[in-house]
């Protein structure tokens, strides 16, 4: 990389602001030489050349003078003995923001790798939210360390190359600077991935002088066709970057010779109704690739993309994608941010609408700034932001973003946390989906809710933005505690009960009052609880006012027609019936794990309502008779339960990716699998997963056991 100059800034500025303060970046370059006078880099030669360079790339980002100079001044408070207060004596107080953002980006100490990512990224979006011209600058330094990477000790460049990688590059994508994103990612790789990095740069300048050829032909047909037709348009083609070929390498696990489409081809129209013609042209003259097609145009990415993609089978029968799309949006698409620039002295920071975009980020920031635990910000930002989106509409015709994999339990949180809390179904498109159904771009998602619903715990499955998720597991701890309750007092009654006392007398004798100072606890749902924990026996707490060895006080027996309205038979959770008694939490057993259609019984536990076991298994056999109950299947609620399948294969490549596709055509989910070969050369698999009820569960085990190579599926 050529070395920048000062008179190459210069013109770089005047050529897009000629009223520029001149003046103010030549003394910012004097002062920052001076200040810097004496460092080195790395690489011995002077440490200014380092900020010239990132003042260089924030001029080819067309920013304001006061950008310049917080990129020539960037590192001076850092790394010199100047302070904040005498840069904004002698550049104003807007440069001086820009540098002390910057700086706080950099100076935190960090713990350990996630610590300092997330520290770092959370200092970046508070600085950013307030101006992202500290970003730009932060984005220009990095890009320039990164070029520069060879210079720095060999153990830190892998962990600058991964977070690049990680925070810096899809940032870039976010604020939809293209080219610096493509540049981060090429200068990762090539440190992260070094072997593989130089191999595809070999293949690609290998056939670098076929290529060439291929895409001038291309073009020039592109340009006939749109002579043809009567359009003005630019055509260019060049091959993708190199990160993106490794992606796609990946992703489908092929070779170079196989990735087809690793040349894009840009048509660049007049007006916006032109790029819909066009894209008519090109697929009257080749066929398009069913599902390729996007139009960012009507529906911009949120980093305010916008262009038409298709991937069409070209002239060469090869797979070529097209981008259409005006000047505007090709300024866009390169500058990202930046090219909506409004140049405003005074003012400074970005116009209305631009500042609606970057809503998301206030977003995150507001929901993060709570948190504690840099670690678990990392991980939602990673979340929030590094998966790929989904759009689709609310019935009004909204447009909403979503991660991909979200589900309508995420669309109805979104909307609004009642919404979440009782969403009971979703119509997308019109039909009735499940609510792990995932949602797709274009979608049109319709919540239906019911009073009666809750957030169930198997919703933390299916929800996958951080927003959904915390509010369903703050719903199911509650829900546990307000369970633990109702059981407590489930279980204090029937102990009552056999000493021939109610509960209600008891209430409303003192008894209770007696029972809660005795025990030092201050409400009679804490007691309540507390015995629904397991924490107090109900026994222990009956002895209290009850001695067994006493006759129960007259008062404290229950009424005849109390008696009479005791009930006789109750539903019970989950899918459950039970002869006998209300409201009771039903546990399945997890040594065999009943499915609707096993035979079962269940076992009155302590403190843990019942448990419900297969009639054949042995722990259940081992249980004392007395306190069996009896139990059944209640088919009106459909209810899924985890099975876990051992498949014994033979260990050679390519049956696990036949078995679990046996798995999906019968519409399993996979929640966890474990495999591990034999010594014998076989290959033991533990997949699980939820299902309905046994019959499911039979044609799903027929389906696995027919695939080859399969030996033996059992249920464990
Ligand atoms: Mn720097």
């Amino acid at each position: 990389m050529a070395q920048v100059r000062l008179t190459d800034i210069l013109d770089k500025v005047r050529s897009y602001h000629p009223d520029a303060d001149v003046d103010l970046i030549n003394r910012a370059y004097v002062y920052a030489a001076r200040m810097h006078e004496g460092q080195t880099r790395k690489s011995g030669e002077p440490y200014f050349v380092h900020p010239v360079s990132v003042a260089g790339i924030i001029a080819e980002l067309r920013l304001d003078t006061a950008s310049i100079c917080a990129a020539l001044l960037h590192d001076v408070v850092e790394d010199t003995s100047v302070s904040q207060e005498e840069i904004a004596k002698a550049f104003g107080d807007e440069v001086a923001f820009l540098v002390d953002g910057v700086t706080k980006l950099g100076k935190i100490n960090f713990a350990s790798k996630e610590d300092r990512q997330a520290e770092s990224f959370r200092k970046m979006l508070l600085a950013m939210a307030r101006d992202i011209r500290v970003l730009l600058v932060k984005l220009a330094d990095r890009l320039d360390n990164m070029r520069t990477l060879q210079h720095m000790k060999e153990d830190s460049r892998e962990r600058i190359a991964q977070e690049t990688l990680e925070i810096y590059a899809p940032l870039a994508n976010r604020l939809g600077i293209n080219w610096i994103k493509a540049e981060l990612e090429d200068l990762a790789l090539r440190w992260l991935h070094p072997e593989q990095f130089f191999a595809l740069k070999e293949k690609v300048n290998k056939s670098e002088k076929e290529r060439q050829k291929y895409i001038t032909d291309v073009v020039r047909t592109l340009e006939r066709i749109m002579a043809e037709h009567g359009f003005s348009a630019e055509i260019a083609g060049r091959p993708k970057h190199l990160y993106s070929i490794f992606r796609k390498m990946q992703k489908s696990q092929c070779e170079y010779e196989q990735v087809y489409d690793v040349i894009a081809f840009r048509i660049i129209v007049e007006t916006t109704a032109d790029c819909y013609a066009v894209l008519g042209v090109v697929h009257s003259r080749w066929t398009p690739i069913p599902g390729r097609f996007k139009d960012y145009v009507a529906l911009p990415k949120p980093n305010m993309y916008q262009s038409l993609h298709t991937t069409v089978i070209g002239p060469k029968r090869e797979r070529i994608e097209v981008q259409i799309r005006t000047k505007e949006m090709n300024s866009v698409a390169e500058n990202g941010i930046a090219a909506h620039w409004k140049y405003k002295e005074q003012t400074g920071g970005l116009d209305a609408k631009d500042a609606e975009r970057f809503h998301w980020l206030r977003q995150l920031v507001d929901f993060h700034r709570d948190m504690k635990d840099p670690t678990e910000f990392i991980e939602s930002v990673k979340v929030d932001l590094f998966q790929d989106e989904v759009y689709v509409f609310t019935p009004k015709g909204e447009v909403r973003v979503f991660p991909r994999g979200a589900t309508p339990i995420d669309f109805a949180y979104a909307i609004h946390s009642d919404v979440g809390a009782h969403c009971s179904g979703a119509r997308v498109n019109g039909s009735i989906v499940p609510l792990k159904y995932q949602l797709h771009n274009g979608d049109t998602v319709e919540i239906l809710t019911s009073t009666n619903q809750e957030p169930s715990k198997d919703w933390l499955d299916i929800a996958v933005t951080s927003r959904a998720k915390s509010k369903i597991r703050n719903h199911v701890r509650q829900e546990e505690r307000d369970r633990s309750l109702e059981l407590g007092r489930d279980m204090l009654e029937r102990e009552l009960h056999k000493r021939d006392v109610s509960l209600g007398r008891l209430q409303k004798t003192g008894g209770i009052d007696k029972i809660l100072e005795k025990l030092k606890i201050r409400q009679s749902d804490e007691l309540f609880a507390l015995i629904g924990y397991g924490k107090l026996t109900a026994t222990e707490v009956a002895e209290i006012v009850v001695p067994s060895a006493q006759p129960a006080p007259d008062e404290l027996r229950p009424g005849l027609v109390e008696r009479a309205v005791r009930k006789v038979s109750g539903k019970g959770d989950g899918g459950i019936r039970i002869g006998g008694l209300d409201d009771v939490l039903v546990r399945f057993g997890k040594c065999c794990n009943p499915l609707p259609g096993d035979e079962i019984t269940g076992w009155i536990t302590r403190g843990r309502g019942v448990t419900v076991h297969r009639r054949t298994c042995p722990r259940a056999l081992e249980q004392d008779p007395e306190r069996r109950i009896d139990v059944s299947w209640d088919g009106s609620t459909k209810i899924n339960r985890p099975v876990t399948l051992k498949v014994l294969t033979s260990d050679r490549p390519g049956i696990l990716a036949n078995v679990s596709t046996a798995f999906t055509q019968n519409g399993v989910n996979i929640a966890e699998a474990n495999c591990r070969s034999t010594d014998d050369g076989r290959a033991c698999n533990l997949f699980t997963f939820t299902i309905g009820d046994l019959g499911k569960l039979r044609t799903v085990i027929r389906a696995v056991s027919k695939v080859a190579g399969v030996y033996s599926v059992d249920r464990v």
